[in-house]
C-alpha cells in the first residue's frame, strides 16, 4: 500500500508548505480523544491524536477502532499516531491490529533510539517500517538519544545528540518518514537541569537539511518557554508532540468536578476544559484556521 494519501504526512506537508505547526497531543482516554477532535473542529485546524503503547496496551483494539472512527470522521483532518513504540511487543500488537484486523493508526513511531550504535538502531527499525508501510502506515524514528520520561515514555539516559551527517544515511537506510531529532531536548521535567537549553542550531541545520522531504518533530516540550515554540516553527519544525501541558489541567478538572459534581457533568466540563487548553496551542501554532 502506498504512502501517497496518508494523512499524518499530508497534514505535516500541507503545515511545512504554509508555515505553521501541528499539535500531537497525547491522549489517554476517550474524553481527552474527544476534546481534542471538538478543538480541532471548532479552530479549523488539523491535529495530530496521539497515543502511547502503555494505553493501547489498556483498552485494546476496540480503543483503537474508537479512535480511528472518531478522528476520522471529523469534519477537519485528524490523524492518529502511535508515539513511542519501543518495544518489539508494543510493535507487533499495533502493526498486528492492521495487518489482521484492518484497524490502523495513521502513523506510528518505530523508536529503537535505545540501541547502542545507528547500525543498531537501523537494523531493529527496518522490519517493522517495511511492515506499516506495507499496511500504508507511515513511520517516525528518532536518530540520537533523548533522555528523561514522562508518563506513558520509558525513562532513558545517556543522551545523544542527533549527528547531521548522519542524519540522511539513517533516513535513508530506515525508509521511516519523520526524523524526532535529539537537539538537547528532553523527557519530562527540565527543572534539575537548568531549564530547556535546545541547541537551536542544530535544530536549524536538520530543519534545512531535510526541508520539503522528511518532517521534523520535536518532543520533549514540557516546561518549554512561550518563544521556543514560534522558534522551532519559523526553522520548520511541524510535528509538535504535546503531553502534560494540556494533559495536567485536565486531570485536575476532572478530579475536582467528580468530588462535587455527577459524573457526565464533571466529564463534561473536563473535555471541554481539555478542548479549550488544545485550541489555545493551535492558535499558538498557527494551525488554526488551516484546515
Ligand atoms: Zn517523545
Amino acid at each position: 500500500m502506498s504512502l501517497e494519501n496518508n494523512l499524518t504526512l499530508s497534514i505535516l506537508a500541507k503545515a511545512e508548505n504554509e508555515g505553521y505547526g501541528i499539535l500531537a497531543q497525547a491522549c489517554y482516554d476517550a474524553s481527552m480523544a474527544v476534546g481534542l477532535v471538538r478543538a480541532a473542529e471548532r479552530a479549523r485546524s488539523p491535529a495530530i491524536l496521539q497515543i502511547f503503547p502503555i494505553t493501547l496496551e489498556y483498552a485494546g483494539a476496540p480503543f483503537l477502532r474508537f479512535l480511528v472512527d472518531l478522528a476520522h470522521s471529523a469534519s477537519v483532518p485528524v490523524s492518529v499516531h502511535l508515539d513511542h513504540a519501543t518495544t518489539a511487543e508494543a510493535l507487533e500488537v499495533a502493526i498486528g491490529l492492521a495487518e489482521k484486523q484492518g484497524i490502523k493508526f495513521d502513523s506510528i513511531m518505530v523508536d529503537a533510539s535505545h540501541a547502542d550504535t545507528d547500525e543498531e538502531n537501523i537494523s531493529i527499525a527496518v522490519p517493522f517500517i517495511k511492515r506499516c508501510n506495507a499496511q500504508g502506515i507511515s513511520t517516525e524514528v528518532e536518530l540520537g538519544r533523548l533522555e528523561g520520561g514522562e508518563a506513558g515514555v520509558r525513562e532513558i539516559t545517556g543522551e545523544m545528540l542527533t549527528d547531521p551527517s548522519k542524519a540522511e544515511v539513517f533516513m535513508k537506510q530506515t525508509g521511516a518518514n519523520i526524523l524526532a531529532p535529539c537537539v538537547g531536548n528532553r523527557h519530562g521535567s527540565y527543572k534539575t537541569f537548568g531549564g530547556p537549553q535546545w541547541k537551536m542550531d542544530l535544530l536549524e541545520t536538520l530543519c534545512k537539511q531535510f526541508k520539503g522531504r522528511v518532517p521534523i518533530c520535536a518532543h520533549g516540550t514540557d516546561e518549554l518557554p512561550e518563544h521556543y515554540w514560534t522558534d522551532m516553527i519559523k526553522l520548520g519544525v511541524t510535528k509538535i508532540n504535546v503531553n502534560s501541558w494540556c494533559r495536567d489541567p485536565y486531570a485536575a478538572k476532572l478530579s475536582s468536578g467528580l468530588a462535587s459534581k455527577p459524573f457526565p457533568e464533571a466529564q463534561e466540563e473536563a473535555t471541554e476544559h481539555f478542548a479549550k487548553e488544545c485550541e489555545k496551542w493551535m492558535k499558538l501554532f498557527g494551525s488554526a484556521g488551516k484546515a
